[in-house]
C-alpha cells in the first residue's frame, strides 16, 4: 500500500469520509505530459476507482494570460485516451463568483486587506528564510475602505497591477507563504471562458482550496512542491468556513532522465520550432507518446511500476520503454523491413523465379497462423549485414561466407560490385540447395540469420528513428544547453506492400529493427520507431 492508500483506508474505516472524490486539476496552458499521467492514474485508478469513488476533471483556469481553448480540448482528449472517466468536466473559472464572495468574507472578518505595493516592494518586504517580513502600511486599513477598494478593483476602476488583495496572516511566520500572500490581483485580460466579465483574478493558493471545497473533494492530491503551501490551503478553507474541509496530500512528481517535464518549457520547444508540434513523437507529451506509438495501457503500466512515493527521484526512460516493449512483444505482428537497402541477386535462380513462403505472423499468438511472403531472385538486405572484410566472429554476410535468409534459404556470397561512390552497390549470392527453412535436410550449420525484402514486389516506406530530446550531459543546468540536435534519423526502407495500406496507429515488430507504428499524420507510408528491441535507443 502506498501512503495515499493508507490515508484513504484510515479515513474510510474511521468514518471521516464516506465516498472518495478526487480530481485532476490541469491548468490549460499547454498539452499534458507523462508527469500528468502519473497524477491522473493516481487520482483516477489509484484512488477513485480503487475505492469506489468518483473523479472530476477540473480545469484550473484562473490565469487568463496563458490559457487557451486548444489546450482545454487537447487535455480532454488526452485524459479520455488514458481511460479515465470523469464525473464532470469542471472549470475553476465557474467558481469566480464564489471566490469573490470568499474574498469579501475575509475582508469583512478583518482577515484580508487591499494593498498598493508594487511587485518590487512586495519582494523586498517579504523577508527571507532567516529574516521576518515587514508589515505593509496598508495592513491596518479600515475594513470598509478595503471593501470599497476591492469593489473598485472588480468594477474595472483600477489598472492592471494597481492594487492587490492580501490575506492578513503573519509577516513573521517562518513559512514565507504565510506572510500576507496576495490572493487577488487586477488583470485586464480576456478570459478564455469568461471573456471580459472579470478584471480581477484569484491567485492559485487562494483559488485551489476553494475549488476543492466547492466540489467537496475529499483528497486533494498534488505534487511535493506544494507541501509548504498546505498551511495556507488549510487557512483559506478554515477562514472561508468550508465544511467539510478538503485536505491536501503531496506526492513525489515524476521526473524522467533526459526528459523535459514542464509545460512551460515544452511550449518553448514548440514555439521555437525545435520540434514539429506538441505531438511530435519525441515529445514526452501524451499527444507525442500517442503518435510515437505508446498505448494507454503501457502508460498506465508505467505509472503502476513507478509507484507513489513521498521523496522525489528520477526514473530511467528504460522503464517506460520496457512497458511498451513487453506489451508489443505479445501483440505486435512481425514483418521484415529493410531500413537501409542494398540489392542482392541470387545467381542460381532464373529471372522468372518466384516462390511463396510461409511467414509466422506472431510467435506469441500462434492462433494468428502464417501468411505468404514472396521470394524471388532479387532481394534487398541491410547494408550493414554485409562486410567485405569481416572481423573475427562475424556471423552475417561477407564474400565467400554463408548466412540464412530469415524464413527462406541459406545463401553463400559469390561476389559484389562497387559503385562510383566507393560503396558496395550489389551483392551476388547463390542458394545452397536443401536449406529451405522448415524442410532443411542439408545438415549445414550457419550462425547468422538476416532479414530481407523481395525487390520485385516490395514498396518504399519511410522509417523515423528517434533519440532523446536531451543530451546525457547533466552538468549543464539549462535545458537549452542540452538539446539534442541529432534526435531524429529518417531512413528510406523496403517493405511488403501491405505496410503502405495499414491504418494509422497500426503497430508492428520490424524484425531486428524494433517496434514501429504507422504515423497518424503523414501522407505517405511513414513509420515511427516506438522503441528498439533491446534496452537502448540505438538498438
Ligand atoms: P507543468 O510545470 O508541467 O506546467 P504543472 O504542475 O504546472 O506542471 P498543472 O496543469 O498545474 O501543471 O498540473 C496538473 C496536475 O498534475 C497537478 O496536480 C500537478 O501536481 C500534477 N503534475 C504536474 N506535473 C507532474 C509530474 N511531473 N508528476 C506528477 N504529477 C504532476
Ligand atoms: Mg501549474
Amino acid at each position: 500500500m502506498n501512503f495515499i492508500e493508507e490515508i484513504i483506508e484510515e479515513d474510510l474505516s474511521e468514518g471521516r469520509v464516506r465516498e472518495i472524490l478526487t480530481r485532476f486539476p490541469p491548468e490549460p496552458n499547454g498539452y499534458l505530459h507523462i508527469g500528468h499521467a502519473k497524477s491522473i492514474c493516481l487520482n483516477y485508478y489509484g484512488t477513485a476507482v480503487k475505492y469506489g469513488g468518483k473523479f472530476n476533471l477540473r480545469f484550473d483556469d484562473t490565469n487568463p494570460c496563458k490559457e487557451e481553448d486548444e489546450y482545454v480540448q487537447s487535455i480532454i482528449e488526452d485524459v479520455a485516451w488514458l481511460g479515465a472517466k470523469w464525473e464532470d468536466i469542471l472549470y475553476a473559472s465557474d467558481y469566480f463568483d464564489a471566490m469573490y464572495e470568499c474574498a469579501v468574507k475575509l475582508i469583512t472578518k478583518g482577515l484580508a486587506y487591499i494593498d498598493d505595493v508594487t511587485a518590487e516592494q512586495m519582494k523586498q518586504m517579504r523577508g527571507t528564510l532567516t529574516e521576518k517580513g515587514t508589515e505593509s502600511p496598508c495592513r491596518n486599513r479600515p475594513i470598509s475602505e478595503s471593501l470599497r477598494l476591492f469593489e473598485d478593483m472588480k468594477n474595472g476602476l483600477v489598472e492592471s497591477g494597481g492594487l492587490v488583495l492580501r490575506a492578513k496572516i503573519d509577516m513573521a511566520s517562518p513559512n514565507i507563504n504565510m506572510r500576507d500572500p496576495i490572493i487577488y490581483r487586477v488583470l485586464h485580460e480576456k478570459h478564455h471562458r469568461q471573456g471580459d466579465k472579470w478584471c480581477i483574478y484569484p491567485m492559485y493558493d487562494f483559488a485551489h482550496p476553494i475549488e476543492d471545497a466547492v466540489e467537496k473533494i475529499t483528497h486533494s492530491i498534488c505534487t511535493l512542491e506544494f507541501e509548504d503551501h498546505r498551511p495556507l490551503y488549510d487557512w483559506v478553507v478554515e477562514h472561508c468556513e468550508f465544511d467539510p474541509p478538503p485536505h491536501q496530500y503531496e506526492f513525489a512528481r515524476l521526473a524522467i532522465k533526459r526528459t523535459i517535464m514542464s509545460k512551460r518549457y515544452l511550449k518553448k520547444l514548440v514555439d521555437t520550432g525545435f520540434v514539429e508540434g506538441w505531438d511530435d513523437p519525441r515529445m514526452p507529451t501524451l499527444a507525442g507518446l500517442r503518435r510515437r506509438g505508446y498505448t494507454p495501457a503501457s502508460i498506465r503500466e508505467f505509472c503502476e511500476r513507478i509507484g507513489v512515493a513521498k521523496a522525489n527521484s528520477e526514473v530511467d526512460t528504460a522503464l517506460l520503454e520496457s512497458c511498451i516493449r513487453d506489451e508489443l512483444n505479445l501483440t505486435a505482428d512481425r514483418v521484415m523491413v529493410v531500413s537501409d537497402p542494398i540489392e542482392l541477386i541470387i545467381e542460381n535462380r532464373a529471372e522468372d523465379f518466384a516462390e511463396e513462403l510461409d511467414f509466422e505472423i506472431n510467435p506469441n499468438q500462434p492462433e494468428k497462423g502464417s501468411r505468404k511472403i514472396r521470394f524471388s531472385n532479387r532481394l534487398f538486405i541491410e547494408r550493414d549485414d554485409f562486410v567485405v572484410d569481416p572481423p573475427p566472429k562475424y556471423f552475417r554476410l561477407s564474400p565467400g561466407g554463408a548466412v540464412r535468409l530469415k524464413n527462406a534459404y541459406v545463401i553463400r556470397c559469390t561476389g559484389y560490385e562497387m559503385g562510383d561512390n566507393g560503396q558496395v552497390n550489389l551483392i551476388r549470392a547463390e542458394i545452397i540447395e536443401g536449406t529451405k527453412s522448415g524442410s532443411d535436410n542439408s545438415g549445414m550449420k550457419v550462425k547468422g540469420t538476416i532479414h530481407w525484402a523481395d525487390a520485385k514486389t516490395c514498396a518504399d516506406i519511410t522509417l523515423r528513428l528517434y533519440d532523446y530530446l536531451l543530451t546525457a550531459d547533466e552538468s549543464k543546468g539549462d535545458f537549452a544547453d542540452r538539446l539534442n540536435y541529432d534526435s531524429i534519423r529518417v531512413l528510406n526502407g523496403k517493405a511488403e506492400v501491405f505496410l503502405t495500406e495499414s491504418p494509422p496507429f497500426e503497430r508492428y515488430q520490424f524484425m531486428r529493427l524494433g517496434y514501429f507504428v504507422r504515423d497518424c499524420k503523414e501522407e505517405g507510408a511513414v513509420y515511427n520507431r516506438i522503441v528498439s528491441l533491446k534496452d537502448s535507443y540505438k538498438g
